[in-house]
């Protein structure tokens, strides 16, 4: 019963005695890790002690009866909420005063009820610890209405039951966390499942070793949004009303038991993690895998009315096995019965101990029922001595630790074969790098060391072939002497003198006769003319002069003042009666065609022989005109073959003697050297003695253009593979070479072409087998020349007698004197140097096909 203190009506603090309670120690077997905290709502108040079972008084206000039939009584209890205090009446002028955690008066609003009653016990499940919410009463007092009411009609009238799994909703995360829940009935010691009213013996398993309590036979709903809660709640009061309809009973006798299940994962704290987790990653610290299971168990207690009689307590063993274990709290009692009802077994953990507990208690207004009231206020007032020891419901979740450690191994697989790739990406990437600068310094050192090997080469070249040509000089000096030696004492050349003069005379007494008949022929010729000038037929008409043909074969023909002359004297019929059959109109007009047309009409109408026959005119003009006349017809291939016919060849070749008239000598030349590029013509020269002819002109001539004529007429016969060894045998290698003294480019030129065909016709006759022995160009002492102009500025003398030397030097019999003659060098030259790949490439393959030439040079360390 109630303290003396309590019906003495001394205000009888719930928390006087807390000193005892908490050096006591706690009754739960599950003390080992418990936590004393404070809790964090208001309803704490400023008592400073943390763990006791909260308390709290409702009253309801009358009902439509109590109005009536209490209507001239006062109500039992007066509320003094300042003071949290109650005064239960006793009669008229007594009362007795409790005070309580809280006073609720009959206006007082669901929402601050639950504010004060269990939303602090809401905060403490959500923080991890199990909490219960009860309701004590008698029937009617409005246990129900606190804990149950869904707020369909009304949302202000939502109960403890909605209203706290709202707040759990909005704070938990349906990701990590979980939400589920049972709802049971217990009736005379039978717990009923009213979400699967046919499971309806439900055992009680207590774990011996932490004290949880649990029912693995119960449905466990899993709860995501507030609506399927209410649902589920609307459910499980329907279930109730149904079972209790088909038991006889009425629900005041069972009470109504909602369990929720919280389970939260929460990030551990370091230094409880264990090393070999820290030491696994220096990467990401995995959190400590715990799991937070709490449960608020909010119990609709059966009505409190009677249970102390002894027929009820078999009716309702559970509440006052309840009543009892708050008893044995309260008076620090030795054994706390809590095995006794499946109540007390229900709520050891939930209930004091290790939970957060809020009791309401919950009364009515009426006198009439005095006695209930003041038993239900004491029962309260005993439950505000119960000490709580709140124990957090933590434990190692080591599923999930093993499955997160194995994501996180994974993870650091992952990031270890990336770095692992990366790592061997750089090292082949800094490898490659290093063998490209280390080729690129080797090339870079090749190309050095190539410059300057071929630098030291060239210079080594320079040098020994100074040495050669010095040497060279030396031994030409040495054989001059010897050759002036030899004519002080060697035979006299007198033979061949008097063969010479023999010859001569021979010559020039031909010669006269030539011009005996020449001259005679030239009256004719002139009085014909005279004819032809008094018949007034020459035109005067400016019609392109017949002779100004551009010469299109080797020498051009120049015009100027003296085919003026020339025209002159046609026109003023010089030439007789040769142009009588001259239709001016038909034939000098009509030069659309060309300037060919005419020239060979003159040609073919003054006839070729009379204009060969002017050739030999005493006239030096006319001689001039007719000799130009002559070369401009044999720059016509078509006319060559008719020119040699007539003899134009014996008269040109009689030409080059007249040395009085250089203009003559040039031209016949100019001519001989047109006919020269027809085969046949050129054995025709060879035959008429061409060559002794154009080798002393070549010998006498000072003019740059008839040495150029010559040297061509020559070089164009050089070209011939029959006449090789005639040329050679008269002298005309000689006669070529002989021309180089004038320097002019242009004869050089001609002479490099010279020796050019020449050495191609030697070459070929070798490989055919025709020829053997030494080239007749070194025979003849060409290659100090070759050598000395293998390297001329000007590029047609170059280019010819490069080829020469390439010619030459394909076959054996000439290496000795070509390398002795510096051609070597020039060939390395043409071989590396030489603009034109063609001619390059053959000095290559000269050189590397000739077995003297690679010993010379593997001599003289010659790179090739
Ligand atoms: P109990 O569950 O304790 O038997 P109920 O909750 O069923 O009591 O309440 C009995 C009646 O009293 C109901 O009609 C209820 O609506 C009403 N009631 C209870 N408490 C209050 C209150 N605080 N304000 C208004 N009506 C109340
Ligand atoms: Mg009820």
């Amino acid at each position: 019963m109630a303290s003396t203190a309590c019906r003495n009506g001394i205000v009888q603090k719930g928390n006087s005695k807390s000193s005892s309670f908490k050096s006591r120690p706690h009754p739960s077997p599950s003390l080992g890790s418990a936590i004393r905290r404070s809790s964090s709502a208001s309803y704490a108040g400023n008592d400073g002690v943390p763990g006791r079972v909260r308390v709290a008084v409702r009253l309801r206000p009358r009902n439509a009866e109590e109005t009536v039939a209490d209507a001239d009584f006062a109500d039992c209890v007066e509320l003094q909420t300042e003071l949290k205090r109650l005064k239960l009446r006793k009669n008229n002028w007594d009362s007795d005063t409790y005070e309580f955690d809280e006073v609720f008066t009959e206006s007082a609003s669901q929402k601050r009820v639950y504010e004060v009653v269990a939303k602090p016990v809401v905060e403490s499940v959500l923080d991890g610890y199990n909490g219960t919410v009860m309701a004590y009463g008698q029937t009617g007092t409005g246990k129900t209405f606190t804990l149950g009411r869904l707020g369909d009609e009304d949302t202000s009238s939502r109960g403890i039951m909605v209203r706290s799994m709202e707040d759990i909703l909005a704070d938990v995360s349906l990701e990590s966390d979980s939400v589920s829940v049972s709802y049971l009935q217990l009736y005379m010691e039978t717990i009923q499942d009213l979400l699967d009213p046919a499971n309806d013996n439900i055992s009680i398993v207590e774990d011996p070793k932490t004290g949880d309590v649990s029912l693995p036979g119960a449905t466990l709903v899993q709860i995501r949004d507030q609506q399927s809660f209410t649902e589920l709640l609307r459910w499980g009061e329907a279930h109730r009303v149904a079972a209790n309809t088909k038991l006889n009973t009425e629900s005041s006798r069972s009470h109504a038991i909602l369990m929720i299940h919280v389970k939260r994962s929460v990030v551990g704290r370091e230094e409880d993690l264990s090393s070999e987790i820290n030491h696994a990653s220096h990467l990401i610290k995995p959190s400590k895998p715990l799991v937070r299971k709490s449960k608020l168990v909010v119990v609709d207690l059966a009505g409190s009315e009677g249970h102390m009689l002894e027929e009820a307590k078999s009716i309702n063993l559970s509440l006052s096995a309840l009543g009892k274990c708050i008893n044995a709290l309260a008076e620090n009692s030795a054994h706390v019965p809590l095995r006794d009802s499946k109540l007390t077994r229900l709520l050891r953990d939930s209930f004091g101990g290790t939970a957060r507990t809020s009791l309401i208690v919950t009364i009515g207004p009426s006198p009439r029922h005095r006695g209930e009231t003041a038993s239900t206020i004491l029962f309260g007032q005993r439950a505000m001595k119960v000490e709580n020891m709140l124990k957090i419901k933590e434990e190692f979740d080591y599923k999930s630790l093993s499955r997160r450690l194995e994501i996180q191994l994974d993870k650091l697989i992952v990031e270890n074969e990336r770095q692992q790739k990366a790592f061997d990406d750089e090292v082949e990437r800094i490898h490659l790098e290093a063998q490209n600068r280390i080729s690129e310094v080797e090339r870079n050192f090749a190309d050095a060391l190539e410059k300057e090997k071929l630098k030291c080469q060239m210079e080594y070249m320079e040098s020994v072939k100074k040495l050669e040509e010095k040497m060279l000089l030396n031994q030409q000096k040495q054989e001059s002497n010897g050759v002036i030696h030899d004519k002080y004492t060697g035979e006299e050349p007198g033979a061949s003198a008097a063969e010479d003069i023999a010859e001569i005379r021979k010559l020039l007494q031909n010669e006269i006769h030539m011009r005996k008949t020449a001259e005679e022929e030239l009256n004719k010729l002139k009085s014909r003319l005279g004819q032809y000038t008094e018949s007034g037929r020459v035109n005067s008409s400016g019609v392109p002069p017949p002779w100004d043909i551009i010469s299109r074969g080797f020498p051009a023909i120049e015009g100027s003042a003296e085919t003026l002359k020339m025209q002159k004297c046609l026109e003023r019929g010089e030439f007789g009666n040769t142009f009588t059959g001259l239709d001016k109109h038909s034939q000098f007009r009509d030069s659309g065609n060309g300037q060919k047309a005419p020239i060979t009409k003159l040609f073919e109408q003054v006839g070729l022989h009379k204009i060969l026959s002017l050739l030999e005119s005493e006239d030096a003009n006319v001689r001039i005109h007719a000799v130009k006349v002559v070369a401009n017809l044999a720059a016509e291939e078509a006319n060559q073959e008719k020119i040699v016919e007539a003899g134009g060849l014996s008269s040109l070749l009689m030409l080059l003697r007249s040395f009085e008239d250089e203009t003559i000598r040039r031209v016949a030349a100019g001519a001989i050297a047109n006919l020269a590029m027809n085969e046949a013509n050129q054995e025709l020269i060879m035959a008429q003695g061409g060559i002794s002819l154009l080798s002393t002109t070549a010998a006498d001539a000072e003019d740059p253009q008839t040495l150029r004529m010559v040297a061509g007429a020559i070089a164009n016969l050089c070209g011939n593979d029959k006449l090789q060894m005639k040329l050679r045998s008269e002298g005309g290698i000689r006669a070529l070479l002989g021309m180089v003294r004038c320097g002019h480019p242009d004869v050089l030129s001609q002479v490099a072409r010279g020796i050019a065909n020449f050495a191609k016709c030697e070459s070929r006759a070798a490989t055919q087998g025709v020829k053997s022995g030494r080239s007749l160009l070194v025979e003849d002492g060409a290659l100090p020349w070759i050598v000395q102009n293998a390297n001329n500025e000007a590029a047609p003398i170059r280019r010819h007698i490069e080829l020469a030397l390439c010619h030459l030097a394909q076959h054996e019999v000439n290496a000795r004197e070509m390398i002795s003659g510096g051609a070597l060098w020039e060939l390395v030259r043409i071989s590396r140097d030489c603009s034109r790949e063609d001619i390059r490439s053959l000095a290559h393959r000269t050189l590397s096909s000739s077995l003297t030439f690679r010993a010379e040079m593997r001599r003289l360390r010659i790179e090739f």
